[in-house]
């Protein structure tokens, strides 16, 4: 699907001129509670929040006719991604959400220009929403899961963390739809074929951990309170990357993954929301096996608001 050109070029489009490359530290404390040489890549210092908005922008900038503007279904992340590349490119935008949404994430929207609508009770009905209106509107509905640009643009992350440590044994990738994992499996086929990408998601919520080991999509609950790893079902795109791309895959429970924020705020005084820390939770429950190693974990996301920090810290 990609070669280093479409990488490149994704590059120049987005850190030249928009994103300037994230920080990726390693820190003494945080090795030897892991006991590997950990690098931490800061996608928590995104204008967003987060590491979605590197897909926004590139797939915006790669559209030929953005007049009817954009629209996308999420409560979270990937809302704020698309609302910030709209805004960007001067075009409307629209963000269908389910009933009672948070209060915090519709302001955000709101500051970015973007119309928030609801639509239904769930994200399934939201979803069905969202299609009728671009249907109706002619404005361009944008998959969480399904879109090449959106993995294009995650894969300068992945460039960057492979340009800094060309000799990682493997990086560690928290996972809801999987763009970000099989973004990671296409850099690294590219420009370190023995680094091992190993992805991560919430034992609460299995759909793509699930669609992977079996090889067929496969929707599945999702009891976790963990945001941006809540996928109910596998997605076709990221998935058939994932399938020859990934080392492994590991599931870790809410609990590890509130830890593994805990610890990166001490260790690497850094804000994670619990996605962003979800990696870390993946090496820990993994540390023998890559004990003494070289492993980069992406903190993808810092949007914890003060509800979610003060259970983290209660635990
Ligand atoms: C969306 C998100 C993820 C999961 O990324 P996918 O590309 O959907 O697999 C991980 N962390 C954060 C902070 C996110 O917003």
């Amino acid at each position: 699907m990609a070669d280093i050109q479409d990488i490149l070029t994704a590059r120049r489009r987005l850190i030249a001129r928009h994103l300037p490359e994230t920080p990726m530290w390693s820190y003494p404390v945080l090795n030897a509670t892991v006991g590997a040489e950990v690098y931490v890549k800061h996608e928590n210092v995104q204008p967003t929040g987060a590491f979605k908005v590197r897909g926004g922008i590139n797939l915006l900038a790669r559209m030929d006719d953005r007049s009817r503007g954009v629209l996308t279904y999420s409560t979270g992340n990937h809302a704020q991604s698309i609302a910030y590349a709209a805004r960007l490119y001067g075009v409307p935008c629209s963000i269908v959400m389910p009933e009672n949404p948070n209060p915090v994430k519709v302001a955000a929207l709101k500051a970015l220009g973007a119309t928030v609508e609801i639509g239904g009770a769930t994200m399934v009905e939201a979803a069905e929403h969202a299609r009728e209106l671009a249907g109706r509107t002619g404005m361009r509905l944008i998959s969480p899961g399904d879109e090449p640009e959106l993995i294009m643009g995650v894969a300068t992350l992945y460039f960057e963390i492979l340009t800094a440590q060309p000799d990682l044994d493997a990086i560690f990738v928290p996972v809801g739809s999987g763009s970000g994992a099989a973004a990671a499996c296409l850099v690294s086929r590219l420009l370190a074929p023995a680094c091992r990408v190993i992805a991560v998601q919430s034992s609460a919520a299995p759909a793509a951990h699930d669609s992977w080991r079996l090889g067929e999509l496969v929707s599945r609950p999702i009891k976790t309170c963990v945001e941006g790893l809540a996928t109910g079902c596998g997605f076709e795109l990221p998935q058939s990357i994932m399938r020859d791309g990934l080392a492994d895959f590991v599931l870790v429970t809410d609990e590890e993954i509130a830890r593994a924020q805990r610890t990166l705020l001490e260790d690497a005084h850094t804000l994670a929301e619990g996605a962003g820390a979800a990696a870390l939770a993946g090496l820990l429950a993994r540390r023998e096996e890559f004990a003494g190693r070289k492993v980069a974990v992406v903190c993808t996301g810092g949007n914890a608001g003060s509800a979610e920090l003060g259970r983290v810290l209660a635990a």
